[in-house]
């Protein structure tokens, strides 16, 4: 087992249906601690250099659009394999696919307003924390 970091993002739905707590609760249900946090309002250029990877595929601009549609609560998880335990506790991409019982199971509107964003291995997790937050901001 790896202590790991990862970078969690509560997406527009559900800042927008106040789910910022019940969201939380399941993180630290599971044994994620949350050490760093803020609320923000995402431009569109960070919008799209946060998602610089997907900037090819048909649902790029949409996506950026919908993430600087509200706030998001950008996050920094930490525990015991934190990036696929949070994948874990997500859910699959599509809400209509995922498990019982995962955020986007149970919060998410859409493929795209899917209520959440968890990195998907450790090296994009140091990549994504290091867009949003500083070392002095991450308090374990
Ligand atoms: P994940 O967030 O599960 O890692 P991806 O990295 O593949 O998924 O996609 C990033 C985000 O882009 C997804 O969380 C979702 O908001 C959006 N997205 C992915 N696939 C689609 C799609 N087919 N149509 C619309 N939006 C999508
Ligand atoms: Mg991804």
């Amino acid at each position: 087992m790896a202590i790991e970091r990862t970078l969690s993002i509560i997406k527009p739905d559900a800042t927008r249906r106040n789910l910022t707590g019940a969201i939380n609760q399941r993180f630290e249900d599971k044994g994620l601690r949350i050490i760093a946090q803020k609320r923000v309002q995402l431009t569109l250029d960070q919008a799209q250099k946060f998602y610089a990877v997907h900037s090819e595929r048909a649902f790029y601009d949409d996506l950026c659009q919908y993430m600087t549609s509200g706030p998001v609560v950008v996050q920094v998880l930490y525990g015991e394999d934190a990036v696929t335990a949070n994948r874990l506790i997500m859910g699959a991409t599509n809400p209509a696919n995922a498990d019982k019982d995962t955020i986007r199971k149970d919060f998410g509107e859409s493929v795209e307003a899917n209520s959440a964003h968890g990195s998907d291995s450790p090296e994009n997790a140091a990549i994504e924390i290091a867009f949003f937050f500083s070392e002095t901001e991450i308090v374990g």
